[in-house]
């Protein structure tokens, strides 16, 4: 990593009172971009609107990135603590002429839009009515009628827009409350930010973006990056109704936050070597931002959880251990998976998965399909009371016991896989599970006993 830097980047979440996964990946890739090539990478919570200054539709933000190690420089910048300073940006505009006042209402402009025909956004109306400040005026900025805008997108290469296609829009509302375009910008150039990365929904803001840099005199301007939009299976944009898009919900559901953010810096981008899975010490050596490919990116929940499987496998057992805990009842279920966490983490793609493998400590789980399932066959009968006898082992280990159910398969002239069925339900509930001699040797021979006889009651009593 570079020593000293003049980059910086910033992540600027809206409060919404969650981190949506695209929001992640726009955090990510600042959080990339920033540790690749040194710069500085802010945090700024985009807050001037003021219903929405409430620090619980921050918190949960902050506590995904922390969740996700994405760790920023220096203090959270909020904007509802700089309103002097957009004040100030407005009036030097509003000195220089570039904006005017406007008491339309969002009615008048719609009818005004349908009598002509059906052009939307702004028509112009009060350019020239000459109106000053006043109760339900608004402050518009007056876009250049002539020429384009246009810029060079690290992603996208060069974009440009046609002046005249650029409505005059609000930068402070009738309210006095400063718009996210003005804030934004303002914000950006007294932060010092050389790069804006940041979701493709942006990307018509970025020429009106330009012309208030323009028009406040800022001097060069940053360099954008606009990030692909996630898309799900039907490649329609992730919506909250629709998908899961809230990163505390894949936390919730026991997705490690390492494969999360190894996951998420997949989407739209990918190593040269195609070597998907990997440290995100190395992804971070690897990453570019002209390599994001601009074309929609498919979040796919499949691919995540495989990844999430992988990661769990890839754990010390005590970390499993650890950070399944969480998800597991009682002590009872705890030290069951402190005995067989290798054995779960084989198996368990998350970590709300892990419960189901332990559970059956406290007795075997009621569940008539399994059970229906696993005694349906003519066998289920004689593997329990072949069991019963054959699990008499000199000692009560995986190994002897294994050597017993094969000795019962033999006698019973069935294929191992179709007793191991009967066996584990009766003693589990559970038609899938760790391995059944592991699970025998942590109940212990008295409780095995015991739950087999149960079982081989209930099935002809
Ligand atoms: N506050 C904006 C949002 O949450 C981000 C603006 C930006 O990154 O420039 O969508
Ligand atoms: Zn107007």
């Amino acid at each position: 990593m570079p020593a000293e830097s003049d980059l910086r980047c910033r992540f600027a979440p809206s409060p919404t009172g969650y981190l949506h996964v695209g929001s992640a990946q726009s955090a990510l890739f600042n959080w990339l971009f920033a540790r690749r090539t040194g710069a500085q990478f802010l945090l700024r919570v985009e807050d001037t609107d003021t219903e929405r200054n409430r620090p619980e539709l921050t918190d949960n933000i902050l506590d995904m990135l922390r969740w996700l190690s994405l760790d920023w420089d220096g203090d959270v910048v909020h904007q509802s603590d700089r309103g002097s300073l957009y004040t100030a940006a407005v009036d030097a505009l509003v000195a220089r002429a570039h904006t005017y006042y406007c008491d339309c209402t969002g009615e008048q402009v719609q009818a005004r839009n349908k009598a002509a025909g059906g052009k939307p956004g702004y028509d112009g109306h009060c350019r020239d009515r000459g109106l000053g400040p006043g109760p339900g005026r608004a402050v518009r900025f007056r876009t250049p009628d002539d020429g384009s805008t246009a810029f060079d997108d690290l992603i996208r290469e060069h974009v440009a827009v046609e002046n005249a296609n650029i409505e005059d829009f609000v930068i402070v509302r009738s309210s006095g409350a400063p718009l996210f375009l003005l804030a934004n910008v303002v914000d950006d150039a007294s932060m010092g930010i050389t790069h804006v990365i940041r979701g493709e929904d942006h990307l018509n803001n970025t020429p009106k973006y330009l012309l208030l840099w323009e028009a406040l005199g800022y001097g060069p301007v940053p360099v954008f990056a606009h990030l692909p939009l996630l898309v799900n299976e039907q490649r329609k944009k992730l919506s909250k109704r629709r998908d899961d898009v809230s990163v505390a919900d894949y936390k919730d559901r026991g997705f490690l936050p390492e494969a999360m953010r190894n996951y998420l810096a997949l989407l739209g981008w990918g190593p040269p070597d195609g070597i998907e899975v990997r440290p995100i010490e190395q992804i971070v050596d690897l990453f570019r931002l002209e390599d994001v490919n601009p074309s929609p990116a498919f979040f796919d929940v499949k691919k995540l959880t495989h990844i999430n499987g992988e990661y769990i496998r890839a754990l010390a057992a005590d970390d499993f251990v650890a950070r399944a805990s969480e998800f597991v009842a009682d002590a009872d279920e705890r030290a069951a998976l402190a005995a067989l966490a290798p054995l779960i983490q084989e198996r368990a793609k998350t970590l709300t998965e892990v419960p189901a493998y332990v559970d059956w400590v406290h007795g075997p789980v009621d569940d008539a399909r399994a059970w229906d399932k696993a005694m349906k066959s003519a066998l289920a009968a004689a593997a329990l009371d072949g069991a019963y006898e054959a699990f008499d082992v000199t000692t009560w280990t995986a190994d002897d016991l294994h050597a017993a159910f094969i000795d019962l398969a033999d006698r019973l002239e069935a294929p191992p896989r179709k007793i191991d069925g009967p066996l584990r339900v009766a003693v589990t509930g559970r038609t899938v599970g760790p391995p059944l001699f592991d699970v025998l040797v942590h109940l212990g021979r008295d409780e095995t006993m015991a739950r087999l006889r149960t079982a081989r009651e209930q099935l002809s009593p």
